[in-house]
């Protein structure tokens, strides 16, 4: 028997509830991988209250783990029984202790990774390559605005930006988290608790504000995202963790300065084999060498049955950094 955490109805954390299952054997083009940890990441926490509403109920939850190849599909050629492998985009059911997962979403990982840092970086690594090197080209000493820096998504994000020697502005909720966030190579941070800002913004660029704001704040911080950005400035609106942003006037863009807007997710960058290998490559070599620390505090590591517990603690903004699961 397995372990799996399966919601019947949306809500809260509290409708996420602990069930046995036989795993059953994986399709042709899947591996079965014994989990040994799981990614938690906030897109789980909308597919849980329904803002992304899964295809059915009850259902699984959770896209992201590492662990170890247990039973190979009649068509996979790249993986074999006993592989360390990470994987995400897997479709809905990563919160298990054994999930069968397409094995083109599966990578193998160097010894020098653990599982524990794999499953604290992969989804959200990806993410940090695709927006910082693809969806807009961060080159040194490019100065850009990046919300909610000392999140999962957000100190990855800080020691990339360090590693490729450009200049990010990094909100934070705390001093605390101001303090995590510029440890990891922030350039500067703001509280947006404490202070205005558009206001810093331009304090710290001189007036010239930026080429590019990455929010993943959504609904409250839109305008004020918008007004960070010099004429013709993009805004990466990737995230909604303040709820979604709705009802836009495309007029605005006009209004801000012939504005540029983009809605991206991993899934339209990091979609063919050949795109997750390339990203792989180049994650990997950033966290074997150190470049990048992924490392989990222990009061973010969850036993899986405890998984409505990690979600309450993701959503009271108390977390830095990745939060795991542990069958
Ligand atoms: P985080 O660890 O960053 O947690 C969310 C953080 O957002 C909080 O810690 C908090 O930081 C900040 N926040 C601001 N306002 C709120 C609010 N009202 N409620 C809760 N949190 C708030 O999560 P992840 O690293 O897992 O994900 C970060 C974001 O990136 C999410 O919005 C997620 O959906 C998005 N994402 C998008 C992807 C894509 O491809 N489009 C892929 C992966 C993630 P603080 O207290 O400092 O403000």
């Amino acid at each position: 028997m397995a372990t799996r955490i399966e919601f019947s109805q949306h809500g809260g954390p509290e409708v996420l509830k602990v069930a046995e299952f036989t795993p059953t054997a994986p399709a042709e083009h899947e591996v079965q991988v014994e989990n040994k940890a799981i990614g938690i990441n906030y897109i789980d926490t909308y597919i849980r209250s329904g803002l992304y509403p899964p295809p059915m109920l009850p259902s699984g939850l959770g896209t992201e783990a590492a662990g170890v190849v247990t039973k190979v599909g009649s068509a996979v050629t790249h993986l074999k029984v006993g592989d360390r492998v990470v994987y995400a985009q897997s479709g809905l059911g990563a919160y298990s202790s054994v999930h069968n997962v397409p094995a083109d979403k599966a990578a193998k990982l160097p010894d020098a990774i653990s599982f524990e840092q794999a499953a604290a970086s992969f989804l959200k690594g990806l993410t940090v390559y695709y927006l910082l090197r693809k969806t807009y080209d961060i080159k040194a000493n490019e100065v850009f605005l990046f919300h909610a820096a000392a999140g999962g998504v957000g100190l990855i994000a800080c020691q990339w930006a360090k590693a490729l020697g450009a200049k990010l502005i990094g909100t934070v909720g705390s001093a605390q988290k101001a303090e995590s966030a510029k440890q990891a190579g922030a350039w500067q941070t703001i509280n947006y608790r404490e202070e205005n800002l558009v206001e810093r913004v331009k304090e710290i660029t001189g007036g010239k504000k930026v080429a590019v704001v990455y929010d993943s704040v959504g609904k409250d911080t839109w305008e004020s995202s918008l007004d960070c950005l010099q004429r013709q400035g993009l805004m990466v609106s990737f995230g909604n963790s303040s709820g979604p942003v709705t009802g836009v006037n495309l007029g605005i863009l006009n209004q801000k300065g012939s504005l540029y807007v983009t809605r991206p997710s991993l899934n339209g960058y990091v979609t063919t084999r050949e795109e997750l290998e390339e990203a792989c490559n180049e994650l990997f070599s950033l966290i074997a060498s150190g470049v990048i620390k992924v490392d989990v505090s222990d009061n973010q590591k969850f036993a899986l049955s405890d998984a409505a517990q990690a979600h309450t603690t993701l959503e009271s903004r108390s977390t830095q950094g990745s939060s795991l699961l542990i069958p």
